[in-house]
């Protein structure tokens, strides 16, 4: 069942959406060569904690690590590890969420590690424009298959695929509510958008095909044949006026 949220319940999800927001661009701060993606993880952690937020990815399903941390060919839900190790020409996508006192934040961007290739700069453009598209489809009275639609026209004509697989999804008192956000769909189909609608809204774009397979630890999702994946997110609430951003930093760090 799709959950509306009062104008006060909106106002208590946003705290935790913004410190989201700023654990995710402290992560991204601290992308460079050299750092492994466990260093990443422990500065979301310190930052999600030392602002009285809750880490909602860690545990959950017994996912181990704060964030998920997925590098090049890795789409989602990369384990974080002192074993991989950064370098420069390196992409990383970072997902991670928030909670206070209950609501839940969930937001993610791909960073460059160093110089990349522009080959590697632009799934990352065409991504988070992607997303941006899906975000400006999410007026109310739409429907949810407007969004993405938005979103696949876009990354299609622009020569890349949208993972099937792995969907958007309501959030609010759970990190994942319905109704499900595919990144692909039909104009006009799917629920309709209605002011208090929150959903995360996350288009995962793979360089060539949109298959993908989950290694043998049960989390880390690449792509099959080795194309680059990128991923950005964020958590949006339908109003009356159109779509708000409620994942955004309360202060100026370039996200
Ligand atoms: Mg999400």
């Amino acid at each position: 069942m799709i959950q509306i949220k009062t104008s006060y319940e909106i106002d208590q999800m946003r705290l935790a959406c913004q410190i989201s927001q700023e654990a995710l661009m402290a992560g991204g701060a601290a992308v460079k060569p050299g750092a492994t993606t466990w260093d990443i993880d422990k500065v979301i952690y310190d930052y999600i904690v030392h602002h009285g937020a809750k880490p909602n990815f860690k545990g959950l399903y017994g996912f181990p690590g704060t964030a998920c941390i997925s590098v090049n060919d890795v789409v989602i839900h990369g384990i974080p590890s002192k074993k991989v190790v950064l370098k420069e020409g390196d992409i990383v996508s970072i997902d991670t969420g928030a909670a206070v006192r209950g609501w839940n934040g969930d937001n993610a961007y791909t960073f460059p590690v160093g110089t990349v290739s522009p080959r590697a700069q632009r799934i990352m453009d065409v991504t988070r424009e992607a997303l941006a598209r899906g975000i400006a489809a999410a007026q109310p009275g739409n429907r949810i298959g407007d969004i993405g639609a938005a979103v696949q026209q876009y990354v299609e004509e622009n020569g890349y695929s949208v993972v099937r697989t792995y969907v958007g999804h309501g959030v609010g008192r759970q990190l994942h509510e319905d109704p499900e956000v595919p990144n692909f769909g039909t104009p006009g189909r799917g629920p309709r958008l209605v002011p208090g609608m929150v959903l995360a809204i996350e288009p995962m774009v793979n360089e060539k095909s949109h298959v993908v397979e989950t290694l043998s630890d049960g989390w880390t999702v690449k792509t099959v044949d080795g194309g680059l994946s990128a991923h950005f997110e964020h958590t949006v609430v339908i109003t009356s006026k159109g779509p708000v951003i409620l994942t955004q930093s309360r202060v100026k760090t370039g996200g």
